[in-house]
């Protein structure tokens, strides 16, 4: 099980991909995860990061790609992982791809998270109060959906066109939401 996960933000990708973690053992890597980390260790990565996540805008190509590359070009890359918020650009799954034929790995599935734009922003703000982020507020919420509808259409073409891509209705409850994503992660 090789998956990308691609969605809005507050679709549930997360969610998702440890509960796949939890019972399946599918390693989740989520790039979000991995910069805020970054940013709160204060690592050169995570200091060039954080401007543009306080912002809701993507960071470089270069250096997201450099972050993941490092997951796959160690001794024991994953066998089993679910990408969480990576790839986001048409030149990150160009850099991912190139990544994984070094490691003689295939993705098995890309599945698209679907959730209308108004619940993700009831979501998120929903999100605030519970666990602190520096870019859950109102107006960065609002750019992270703008950026997310602007940049994810060339990349769900070039997974459909491999032949690969999947679309889920994210909205329900959590277990609902999981049995469709178990239905459509093929072998
Ligand atoms: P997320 O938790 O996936 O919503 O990511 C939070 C923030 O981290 C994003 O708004 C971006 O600033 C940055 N980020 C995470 N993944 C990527 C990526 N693949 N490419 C560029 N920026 C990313």
């Amino acid at each position: 099980m090789r998956l990308v996960f691609i969605g809005p933000p507050g679709s549930g990708k997360g969610t998702q991909a440890k509960l796949l973690q939890e019972r399946l053992g599918v390693q989740p890597i989520g790039t979000g995860d991995i910069l805020r980390a970054a940013l709160k260790d204060g690592t050169p990565t995570g200091k060039i990061a954080e401007p543009y996540m306080k912002r809701g805008e993507l960071v470089p190509d270069t250096v997201i790609n450099d972050v993941v590359a490092e997951y796959f070009h160690g001794p024991n890359p994953p066998q089993k992982f679910a990408m969480d918020g990576y790839p986001r650009t048409l030149a990150q799954a160009e850099a991912f791809a190139a990544s994984l034929r070094q490691c003689r790995l295939d993705l098995t599935r890309v599945l698209v998270f679907n959730v209308p734009d108004d619940e993700v922003v009831h979501r998120l703000s929903g999100r605030k109060s519970a666990e602190t982020r520096l870019d859950d507020d109102i107006e960065t919420i609002r750019n992270r959906l703008k950026v997310y509808n602007q940049t994810a259409q060339p990349l769900i073409d070039y997974y459909r066109r491999a032949g690969l891509l999947r679309e889920i209705i994210a909205t329900g409850d959590v277990e609902e939401i999981y049995g469709r994503v178990l239905d459509q992660v093929g072998p």
